[in-house]
């Protein structure tokens, strides 16, 4: 069993932290109260080191700075084919860190070592790449109005960009926002998540030292008071989030009592993942599998309702529940893991909460169900089946390794239930059925379908929620516009015939 597999002592992080104050102008510096806060390691629930805690002043500091870099130049007055050479020696310089990258990803986040160092940091370079390769591409249009004026648009950065990421992808959250914000040629004030600030400090750091001018990009780590001063502030003309539901809210509320600042938002999920019947049930059961429990299930579009045709579902769930037995879960640094720790005491409680109302509501436990070891935040990876519509762990964000199979008979049916939710992030079908995959993707209300894969995150590929679960586009050239404004200029013809 799985529980075997925890480390009670942690492996040493082959990396050690370099900075951990606010950057501010394309400078370390404490935060102006002096305060700071521990960021915790989610093996141990101990401390890896303080950091410097932005409050309001701290916030104006950096938006003033951010604002000045946009104003005065020269990030949006360069060439874009310096932005984009800039962005470029970026990503060269961040493949020669990889290994501390991954590290500290690890150590600060607990998620699997391998997992960061072989999908999440070259994920991290390519799309740092692919927006490098935007920024000398960005064009406006002429617009054939009527024949007495010549008529094109600019397409114009915003201004000073406000962004505020989550603590589940450290740095692949940093380069949804970062990159496509600077490609346009926008400055950025980035508050990173609580839990974990030190990778977005480290790479910022290395950003300015193949060239980003000062300014450019300010990095604020603090609390979500922080977050919520950005928000809010009169000088930020957009706003990025990614987070809960209910802070995105309050969010788009602060961003409408301030200043009508536009704002992005990707929210929550409650990812309805289909197996139909024809299903080659091993291989569905190894994708459902990842597509719940990948990243210690801490993914907002995690396929956290599995929906198993009546057929196949008895199967299903026998070979879910012995594929979950022998998930390796334990120290994150270690070779093999699969599974580390949940990010910290508060999702830990949280997620064990609904695990019991899961069990008290009906579903049955089939395995799993426990905390890990006894330190740390690890949660055994849990299996119900039985799962109602209406029961909490089939409504709920949980956020960890938690899998709910439900059981269907038909398509309609299933599409029906499957968009019975608030949330509209993503969705998966399995199916070797080419009208099924049609029907199911079609009839979806989501922003991404995954069909016969899950969990594909190319830098090409847009992402977003449809209903609660969020606003706008990220990736791919949807997120251009998220970060572009448009100027039509109107110029009479002296001669309209030609
Ligand atoms: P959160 O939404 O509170 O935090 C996300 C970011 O927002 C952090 O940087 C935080 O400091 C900041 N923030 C908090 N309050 C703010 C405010 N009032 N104004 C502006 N910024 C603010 O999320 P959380 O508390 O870390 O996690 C809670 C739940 O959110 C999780 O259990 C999970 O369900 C969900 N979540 C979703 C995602 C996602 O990618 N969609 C990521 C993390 C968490």
């Amino acid at each position: 069993c799985s529980s075997a597999a925890v480390h009670e002592e942690p492996i040493t992080p082959p990396v050690e932290v370099k900075y951990n104050q606010l950057l501010i102008n394309g400078q370390f510096v404490d935060a102006a109260s002096g305060k700071t806060f521990p960021t915790f390691d989610p093996r141990t629930g101990e401390a890896i080191t303080t950091v410097a805690e932005a409050d309001t002043e701290d916030v104006n500091r950096a938006v003033s700075a951010a604002r000045n870099a946009f104003d005065e130049g020269p990030w949006p007055k360069m060439t874009a084919y310096e932005r984009s050479c800039i962005m470029l020696r970026f990503a060269g310089l961040l493949e020669k860190h990889s290994d501390e990258l991954a590290a500290l990803e690890t150590w600060d986040n607990g998620k699997p070592y391998e997992q960061a160092a072989n999908e999440e940091i070259p994920l991290l370079i390519r799309l740092f790449r692919y927006y490098a390769g935007w920024a000398d591409k960005i064009h406006g249009l002429t617009a054939p109005a009527d024949t007495l004026h010549h008529v094109q648009t600019l397409h114009e950065p915003i201004g000073v960009a406000g962004q505020i990421i989550p603590w589940n992808f450290p740095l692949l959250m940093f380069a949804w926002k970062v990159g496509p914000a600077l490609a346009c040629g926008n400055t950025v004030v980035l508050k990173p998540a609580e839990q974990t600030p030190l990778s977005a400090l480290y790479v910022s750091k290395l950003f300015h030292e193949v060239g980003l001018p000062p300014g450019v990009l300010n990095v604020i780590p603090g609390s979500g008071k922080a977050g919520a001063d950005l928000a809010s502030h009169m000088d930020v003309d957009k706003l990025a989030f990614t987070g809960s539901t209910e802070t995105g809210k309050a969010v788009l509320g602060a961003a409408a009592k301030s200043n009508l600042k536009p704002v992005t938002l990707e929210l929550g999920g409650k990812s309805p993942f289909i197996i139909c019947e024809d299903a080659d049930v091993d291989k569905a059961v190894e994708l459902a599998h990842s597509a719940v429990f990948y990243n210690q299930g801490q993914c907002c579009c995690a396929g956290s309702r599995t929906f198993v045709h009546e057929r196949v579902y008895d199967e299903f769930v026998e070979k879910s529940k012995a594929r979950a037995l022998k998930r390796v879960v334990g120290d994150p640094f270690k070779k093999g893991v699969e599974q580390g720790p949940q990010i910290d005491t508060e999702q830990f409680e949280k997620i064990l909460k609904y695990i019991k109302s899961g069990a008290e509501s009906g579903a049955t436990l089939e395995s799993g169900g426990e905390k890990l070891g006894s330190k740390g935040f690890y949660v055994q990876p849990t299996v119900f089946s039985n799962v109602q519509d209406n029961m909490l762990i089939a409504k709920d964000e949980i956020f960890g390794p938690v899998q709910s199979l439900l059981k269907f008979k038909d398509v309609e049916e299933v599409i029906r239930r499957a968009n019975s939710s608030h949330y509209g992030l993503a969705a998966g079908v399995f199916t070797q059925n080419l009208d099924a995959a049609n029907t199911i993707s079609r009839a979806f209300r989501v922003g991404t379908v995954w069909v016969n894969c899950f969990n594909i995150f190319d830098a090409a590929i847009p992402f977003g929620g449809y209903k609660m679960s969020g606003h706008g586009r990220e990736k791919g050239v949807y997120s251009l516009s998220n970060y572009l404004q448009v100027k039509a200029i109107v110029t009479p013809l002296k001669n309209p015939a030609w």
